[in-house]
């Protein structure tokens, strides 16, 4: 089975509101194994309308409208469908009596514009509303062309998400599973950080290819490079298999690269590693200005490895707080590996924590220079025994800059504790 969603309203083609609408409905439709063709948008202008519903009716199997069916004169979903279907708009006596009771009930007379929403097309069935006054419509819409679908069923919603989904639930996800979506799809998403897409794509090779099931797509955010991977097959049981068989496969192929599932982030995993091994991380910080403390931090719980930190952003602050000698910082500059080892090394020292890690760098966008450019970024980490020093470019702006810092720091921990050589 497949869906078509479209959205209408001004604001979401004026981009004042996100359509948050779509996002909820493809997900609740991949979980009953129906497939989103499109997501369309358009203003509130009945010709849009008519033509999003008239171009969509042959193309899926069902069609989902969310918002246009307010009172108002801008909400004109309702007249699009009854132009589409070439009928009129008939008044539904049961709708406006309950319309009439939703009003008396807050003490108001009904508005006459309200009149409009007890209006559906002739032949389309009305669904109920038990959250507004927007009653939803459910029309069989038979617009063949060639190559095409011989009929599409319409539901029209409220565009109120939590209206919308109100309804959805009870009235149209149940045609939906009935009418065979049929399929089970259940996913994993599989984080990795240091390589890039192309990089993470080069090893996952055939394992991309499209025209495998379960599927596997990448996406990038905040540096992050994600594996998604889609299973679906008619069996529950054949699903999970196969989805397992393919993430396994995954991990064969990029092993450590890969530091987390679904929505785990490298400082969970950070957390738990230290918390496993009851032991603690301190950070001295310039660039990051306390972002990588944040990270650690945003993990509940984090107290147990996590008690102190420095945010040394000036050089008088790096002296005076972690004793990183003016000397040094003159001699080899704030960005320097001589000056982070210093900063990890006396932070561990000072918070007598297990690990400490160390990041300055120039963010950006001033203050760069030829043999120290925005981007570049100097972390250490320290440890009882020792230290390790990089020096890493990072692209973009100050806040990718900052933020890629704080993410390498991480992964440099991570890697140390799996004993294993960073491999980027
Ligand atoms: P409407 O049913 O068109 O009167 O929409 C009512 C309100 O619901 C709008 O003012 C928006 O704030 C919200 N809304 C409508 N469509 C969407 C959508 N696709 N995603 C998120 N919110 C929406
Ligand atoms: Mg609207």
């Amino acid at each position: 089975m497949h869906a078509i969603i479209l959205s209408v309203g001004d604001e979401l083609v004026l981009g004042q509101t996100v359509d948050t609408n779509s996002a909820w409905l493809s997900q609740q439709l991949a979980a009953v194994g129906c497939d989103t063709f499109a997501h369309i948008t358009v203003g509130d202008d009945q010709q849009m309308i008519q033509r999003a519903i008239a171009r969509s009716a042959w193309r899926c199997d069902v069609l989902l409208v969310t918002g246009g069916i307010g009172p108002t004169e801008d909400d004109l979903t309702r007249q699009a469908l009854a132009a589409v279907m070439g009928v009129e708009l008939e008044l539904n006596q049961q709708w406006l009596a309950e319309l009439d009771q939703f009003f008396k009930n807050r003490g108001r007379v009904m508005p006459e514009r309200n009149r409009i929403q007890a209006m559906i097309p002739r032949g389309a069935k009305l669904i109920f509303n038990t959250a507004g006054t927007a009653a939803g419509i459910e029309a069989l819409l038979s617009l063949p062309q060639e190559g095409g679908r011989e009929s599409c069923r319409v539901f029209i919603m409220p565009g109120v998400p939590k209206e919308m989904k109100i309804m959805f639930e009870r009235d149209v996800l149940p045609f939906i599973k009935q009418s065979g979506g049929g399929a089970c799809i259940l996913s994993k998403t599989l984080h990795t950080f240091g390589l890039g897409e192309s990089a993470v794509a080069e090893k996952l090779g055939d394992l991309m290819k499209r025209d495998r099931n379960p599927l596997v797509g990448t996406t990038v955010a905040g540096g992050i490079v994600s594996l998604r991977v889609n299973s679906r097959f008619s069996s529950r049981e054949q699903t999970q298999s196969e989805l397992d068989r393919a993430v396994k496969s995954c991990y064969d192929v990029l092993g450590d690269l890969i530091y987390g599932e679904n929505d785990r982030s490298l400082a969970e995993v950070i957390n738990e590693w230290l918390k496993l091994k009851n032991e603690t991380v301190t950070i001295a910080e310039s660039c990051t200005g306390g972002l990588l403390a944040k990270m650690l931090t945003d993990v509940p719980g984090s107290s147990d490895i996590f008690q102190t930190g420095f945010v040394t952003y000036s050089n008088d602050a790096k002296y005076n707080r972690l004793g990183v000698s003016t000397e040094m910082i003159n001699i080899y500059g704030a960005v320097s590996e001589p000056v982070v080892e210093a900063m990890s090394k006396n932070a561990l020292r000072l918070a007598k924590a297990d690990y400490a890690l160390a990041v300055s760098g120039v963010a950006g966008p001033g203050g760069g220079s030829a043999t120290k450019p925005v981007g570049m970024a100097c972390i250490a980490l320290a440890w009882k025994d020792g230290v390790t020093l990089r020096t890493f470019n990072f692209p973009g702006d100050r806040e990718m800059v900052r933020d890629r810092a704080a993410k390498m720091a991480l992964s440099m921990l991570r890697y140390h504790l799996l004993k294993k050589p960073m491999p980027f």
